[in-house]
């Protein structure tokens, strides 16, 4: 899944930051800890987004990913998934 599909289903389901929850595959601790996603959710207001429409405007979302949240993606590192921004470990699942 690509993190512009991730961001869209997960704002499907929550539209309102949660405590302790991020879109699939962003680091939850940098999320919530340094308000990615509070951030995150202003600029989808800003944008007037309706993700349940088909022909929503997503091409921001990908500039928006790429630019803020590409550094609290998780990655694997010598077989372990880890945050690059908090050094977080996760397990795969
Ligand atoms: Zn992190």
């Amino acid at each position: 899944m690509s993190l512009v599909q991730s961001l869209v289903s997960f704002l499907k389901k929550n539209d309102s930051p949660k405590d302790g929850e991020a879109p699939d595959g962003l680091c939850p601790n940098c999320w919530g800890r340094q308000d990615y996603g509070g951030k995150f959710y202003d600029t989808v207001k800003l944008n007037n987004l309706d993700v349940n429409s088909p022909d929503a405007e997503l091409g921001w979302i990908n500039d928006y990913a790429n630019k803020h949240l590409a550094g609290i993606a998780i990655k694997e590192q010598d077989g372990e998934l880890s945050c690059v921004a908090c050094k977080v470990a996760y397990k795969s699942e």
